[in-house]
């Protein structure tokens, strides 16, 4: 069984007033995350929503020093973004869909994510979503410690920043041994 991770597709990340935006280039993926998705639902692979959750004025958070507030439990900023909030809305009570808060960049990080992908036999992680270069990369150095193999959807990630976008989907396939496609 295989494991399709969607890492943080939400309003914040993807939408132009989004309060943390990749923009025009996360935008541009939607309906590839979405296909992509829908593909792995029904092939029978776990498909887990990682999404970034975080609290209103949370000064203990690290992201606070870094960001500005986003993805606030509750608020539309942290509601998936367009189509791939439709294709989660047909598919949440599948017996093979999760949605799993996450409140750091790697899905991995304070979650119960590796236990849930041991206890399928889960060996390989396929990631789609935003931002490249932060939350994917992170979640996939996180799944090359524990030995997962990594699989990233090329046309399925997305980032603000161009160059980090490239240096990332390069740094997984020559550091972290993933397979691009
Ligand atoms: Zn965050």
């Amino acid at each position: 069984m295989k494991a399709f991770i969607n890492v943080d597709y939400t309003v914040d990340f993807v939408a132009d007033n989004g309060a943390l935006t990749c923009g025009k280039p996360a935008q541009e993926i939607e309906q590839t995350i979405t296909d992509l998705t829908v593909q792995a639902i029904e092939r029978g692979d776990y498909v887990v929503f990682a999404i970034d959750l975080h609290y209103r004025d949370d000064s203990h958070h690290p992201e606070s020093e870094l960001f500005p507030p986003h993805n606030i439990a509750g608020a539309p900023g942290r509601e998936l973004y367009g189509k791939l909030a439709e294709v989660y809305r047909q598919y949440r009570n599948h017996p093979n869909v999760k949605w799993m808060d996450k409140t750091r960049y790697s899905a991995f990080a304070g979650t119960d994510l590796e236990i849930r992908l041991r206890e399928r036999g889960i060996n390989e992680v396929q990631l789609a979503g935003v931002c490249t270069d932060i939350c994917v990369l992170h979640t996939a150095v996180d799944a090359y410690n524990k030995g997962f193999r990594i699989v990233v959807y090329e046309n399925a990630v997305a980032s603000f920043d161009e160059a980090g976008h490239q240096w990332a989907l390069q740094h997984m396939k020559s550091c972290l041994n993933a397979t691009i496609l």
